[in-house]
């Protein structure tokens, strides 16, 4: 079976903008099977030669803070069982919050190889908005713009050399 990417994050941080933009229309149809949260969108992508799956984590629209800190920490444990390479993304514009250091903790206990991407760093002359992120623990963030598409190659370059 090919390797399965996940990305994973706060709500609103731009999962599905850059994973629409990895997979282009490679959309897999998948069947809905008993005790399978639909949250999840599953497609494929290919990088250097490389193929892999990719899953979106979090498409049901909730609100209220304990109820979106309930979901992303069911979507991170979903994706640490299930992924061979996780890209865990964070928002420049939001900075580092409380929650992306909770989902961090529960990552780091999994041990799987984690590629941080910071998204919404719009301004190549403020990429000094991923040192931040270094606090985070998983070594070099990489800083993405979904709005522009700058920065997915590097991203991609990260995450097929922990496949
Ligand atoms: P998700 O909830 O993590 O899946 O996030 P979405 O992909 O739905 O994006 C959330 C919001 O952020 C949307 O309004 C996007 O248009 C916006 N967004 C996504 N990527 C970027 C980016 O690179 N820059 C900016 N400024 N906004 C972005
Ligand atoms: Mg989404």
């Amino acid at each position: 079976a090919r390797p399965v990417v996940a990305i994973v994050g706060r709500p609103n941080v731009g999962k599905s903008t850059i994973f629409n933009r990895i997979i282009g229309d490679r959309l897999a149809i998948v069947e809905d099977k008993p005790g399978v949260t639909r949250d999840r969108l599953y497609g494929s992508g290919e990088w250097n030669g490389r193929a892999f799956s990719i899953v979106d984590t979090g498409g049901i629209e909730i609100d209220g803070e304990d109820e979106i800190m309930k979901s992303v920490r069911m979507q991170a444990e979903l994706a640490v069982e299930e992924a061979d390479v996780i890209v865990f993304m964070v928002d420049a514009k939001a900075g580092l919050t409380h929650a992306d250091d909770e989902v961090a903790h529960m990552l780091f206990r999994s041990r799987k190889p984690v590629v941080v991407a910071v998204n919404k760093v719009d301004n190549q002359g403020r990429s000094d908005e991923i040192y931040e992120f270094y606090s985070l623990g998983f070594g070099d963030p990489i800083g993405i713009s979904g709005a522009h598409g700058t920065g997915i190659g590097d991203l991609l370059d990260a995450v097929v050399e922990k496949l």
